[in-house]
């Protein structure tokens, strides 16, 4: 692992960036919002490109670019109705960020802190400590994120402790594009998405509480579907949400490791494939990427220039008794994995 000085953030701290290799890839991280800054793989024919959009220096991330591009996101990832849950009959509010809903934790989220990195076998744990009150948020939480890679299997453990009941959902908001991000859109993409089921969102894109089949819809990827096929269909959820940012149900037991999601890239030859022990994973194409920011290479970042796989517990779960529980009790540590590998085919 190599570890060096990227920059400082407006408050002045140091900030670090480090590169793991493993000889077949190359992945980029920073203790700033803990974020995936760059993974580098080979194509078919052997030529290398970074897989997912980020940035070549510290000031888009410290300036907050338009789209959470690789970071960690928490205290709770999605959307919370109105910034607004009680546990135990206490009602907490989360300032909102999102028209009227907290979106990744609200304004000043855990992709805004620089966490303490320590170097562990094959990569970087980082750590956060997110105080009592913090966003609104009930308990001193102390979050880690376990960052490892062992050939082209990049690994993400994270654990939770707290000491007041709180709600949590960490993830990791990594825009991947296989053709390189250099290299235009997702469009062309095939997914695989191991669910039947999903959550239909309402208005703000707030899940309306239903759990319903994907089947005869076009969110149906139980079996391998090309994105841009189906991405216009006039289907409200698709039109609501100006293409695919949805939260599937994974097949199988939460809590265990299992396939949620497989991508391929028919021209470059590149795969995905996503596990993980969350219950639920975010298919999000992108489509709210503005061309604002400046990405590598001097390009811009448009909609559906990369897409998201961010494994989680349901959006506004605090809020919905039939979603999967998303609170943090104390003397409980929160456990969770997503494992990426990459290849080609
Ligand atoms: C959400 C999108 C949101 C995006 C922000 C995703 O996790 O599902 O609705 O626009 O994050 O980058």
């Amino acid at each position: 692992m190599k570890k060096s000085l990227w920059g400082k953030t407006k408050e002045g701290v140091d900030v670090q960036l480090f590169t793991l290799t493993s000889g077949e890839i190359e992945v980029r991280l920073t203790d700033f919002g803990a974020h995936l800054v760059s993974v580098r793989t080979p194509d078919r024919k052997g030529k290398v490109a970074d897989v997912v959009l980020g940035f070549d220096s510290l000031e888009p991330y410290v300036k907050g670019a338009n789209g959470y591009q690789g970071a960690v996101v928490g205290r709770f990832a999605n959307r919370i109705a109105k910034g607004q849950f009680t546990i135990d009959g206490t009602f907490y509010q989360i300032p909102v960020n999102n028209g009227p809903n907290a979106l990744h934790g609200g304004p000043v989220g855990f992709d805004r802190a620089v966490w303490k990195a320590e170097e562990v076998a094959n990569g970087v744990e980082f750590a956060h400590v997110s105080p009592d009150g913090d966003m609104g948020f009930p308990g001193t939480l102390t979050a880690k994120v376990r960052y490892t890679l062992a050939g082209t299997t990049l690994r993400l453990d994270y654990s939770a402790t707290t000491d007041k009941a709180t709600v949590l959902n960490l993830t990791n908001h990594s825009y991947f594009n296989l053709r390189g991000d250099d290299d235009g859109d997702i469009l062309g993409h095939v997914v695989e998405l191991s669910a039947d089921r999903y959550t239909p969102a309402g208005s703000g894109q707030i899940p309306t509480g239903e759990i319903a089949t994907v089947a005869g819809t076009p969110l149906d990827f139980r079996t391998p579907q090309v994105v841009g096929a189906r991405i216009n269909d006039d289907f409200e959820q698709l039109t609501m949400a100006r293409g695919y940012d949805h939260n599937f149900v994974v097949s199988g037991a939460a809590g265990t490791l299992r396939r949620a999601a497989r991508v391929s890239e028919p021209e470059r030859g590149r795969t995905l494939t996503v596990e993980t022990t969350e219950p639920g994973v975010q298919f999000y194409s992108g489509n709210f990427l503005n061309g604002t920011v400046t990405g590598r290479y001097g390009k811009k970042y448009e909609p559906r220039m990369g897409l998201c796989l961010e494994t989680q517990v349901f959006p506004d779960a605090p809020n919905h008794g039939n979603f999967p529980n998303s609170v943090l009790r104390p003397g409980e540590t929160f456990k969770s994995t997503t494992v990426f590998t990459f290849g080609v085919e």
